[in-house]
């Protein structure tokens, strides 16, 4: 059976369709209405970021959250994925709670459901609050309890207008990023970093989970993972034995653990150190009944055995050293890995449902005659839903799929040079320009209503 030019209705009509965004990457207004810093401002201020960029600015969502949720209106786009700033809310991680964050993001939830569009909320898309890092951030066990009384905080004044909730955006990527290799903020390097911060993540993502469920049970509540389908370099087994380590770090070490699996140890022995920050009671604690796992899946890697990679021995293999088509991230351009990703994940018994929470493509972008004629998105979109309608076939779990992202932010550590925008942001002017990529979703997406 041929998936080529699949169409929106070959999904069925319960199909969830989106587009994601995230708080630090496009709200901008750092410092305004009484919002506390986060790593990301001492980040960005010790010029951290590619071309000493900083996310204060972004796309200024923030003032311009209405005209960009008529823009996914326009575009017939039915969810809308964004996270909430935690020092938005608190400005100081915990205490005093900033009435005028709250109303943003009554603001902006409220107008999407006017608006008919669906909010999916995210609470934490790694802009910790500055003050909790400052004593320790996710490397101190009270982590637990500042991030449980942020989640109650968005219970309490979100809770009966957000059904569907994630907890965590990608733990791997913001502890091993963040406080493994330094290249994120906080830029803390080394297991002994790494280790309780991930371990404290796992409990985050469990005790978030349990605290929006008990408050309201039928709220649809989930978590992301970053993930990618690994191939290794070829078939010696010192390859093969690499790949598998480095799939037990990308690929398992944050959702086993939740789904009462425990922590992969076995494949990736390093692994083992992470008992020293284990309590009684954690293994309990840290499995958790999500209704839904995001997947985040932009591409596939190449392994291949390292001696000088510690701990891992092994090593990623640049997509452009393969010579393969990738994105401007140097990311190979690899749909079957949208399918693989969901096989493997399917095959885990308690994961009941699977949304694919990110998608998408950075490029070079060229504004032209008031146009971006990004063919190579356009392609790179087409041939992933694709994907996505034979793993729909196969594997039914697959229930839902988001495109990274809404319009161009602040890639993080690359900083504006990276677009992976549906809609053009001009950093001049914030004037939006819908991509052909945004045209060709909502085509895509409008197929149904024509039928
Ligand atoms: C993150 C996004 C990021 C995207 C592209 C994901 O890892 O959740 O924040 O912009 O990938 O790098």
């Amino acid at each position: 059976m041929s998936f080529d030019n699949s169409k929106r209705s070959d999904f069925g009509p319960h199909f969830t369709w989106g587009v994601s965004s995230s708080a630090l990457q496009s709200e901008g207004a750092h410092n305004t209405d009484g919002k506390g810093p986060t790593i990301w401002d001492e980040f960005s201020d010790k010029q951290q970021v590619k071309n000493k960029d900083t996310h204060y600015q972004s796309g200024l969502f923030y003032e311009h959250y209405k005209k960009d949720i008529d823009l996914i209106k326009s575009l017939y786009i039915p969810n809308f994925r964004f996270s909430i700033s935690w020092s938005r809310i608190l400005p100081e991680g915990t205490g005093a709670i900033n009435e005028r964050g709250i109303q943003f993001y009554h603001n902006i939830i409220d107008y999407c459901l006017v608006q008919g569009i669906e909010p999916w909320v995210t609470l934490y898309h790694w802009d910790l609050p500055l003050m909790l890092e400052k004593k320790g951030g996710w490397t101190n066990r009270e982590i637990l309890n500042w991030f449980q009384e942020y989640v109650q905080v968005c219970c309490q004044y979100f809770g009966h207008k957000v059904k569907y909730w994630m907890v965590l955006n990608e733990p791997l990527v913001f502890t091993g990023a963040g406080y493994f290799a330094g290249v994120h903020a906080p830029s803390k390097k080394g297991l002994k970093n790494f280790l309780p911060a991930a371990h404290h993540a796992v409990l985050a993502q469990a005790l978030g989970f349990k605290i929006i469920k008990k408050e309201f049970p039928s709220a649809q509540v989930g978590t992301t993972f970053s993930c990618s389908h690994l191939t290794a370099q070829s078939n010696k087994e010192i390859h093969i034995l690499a790949t598998k380590r480095i799939d037990t770090l990308l690929n398992r070490m944050f959702v086993e653990p939740s789904l009462g699996l425990g922590y992969p140890i076995a494949d990736l022995p390093v692994l083992a150190k992470i008992n020293k920050y284990m309590l009684p009671g954690d293994e309990e604690l840290m499995k958790v009944d999500f209704d839904f796992i995001g997947l985040q899946v932009y591409t596939r890697e190449v392994i291949k055995y390292n001696f000088f990679t510690p701990f891992l021995k092994a090593k990623i293999v640049p997509a452009s050293k393969r010579k393969v088509h990738h994105t401007k991230m140097d990311w190979e351009v690899f749909p079957d890995s949208i399918y693989e990703v969901v096989k493997k994940f399917s095959q885990y018994q308690n994961v009941k449902k699977i949304i694919i929470t990110e998608n998408g493509a950075s490029f070079h972008d060229e504004l032209v005659g008031g146009a971006i004629a990004d063919h190579q998105r356009v392609n790179y979109l087409k041939k992933h839903i694709e994907k996505l309608a034979h793993a729909q076939k196969d594997f039914p779990k697959l229930q839902g799929y988001f495109v990274w992202s809404l319009t161009d932010n602040f890639e993080w550590a690359e900083g504006y040079e990276q677009r992976f925008g549906l809609i053009y942001i001009d950093y001049e002017t914030l004037q939006r320009t819908v991509k052909d990529s945004g045209y060709w979703y909502s085509n895509f997406l409008n197929q149904l209503k024509q039928e």
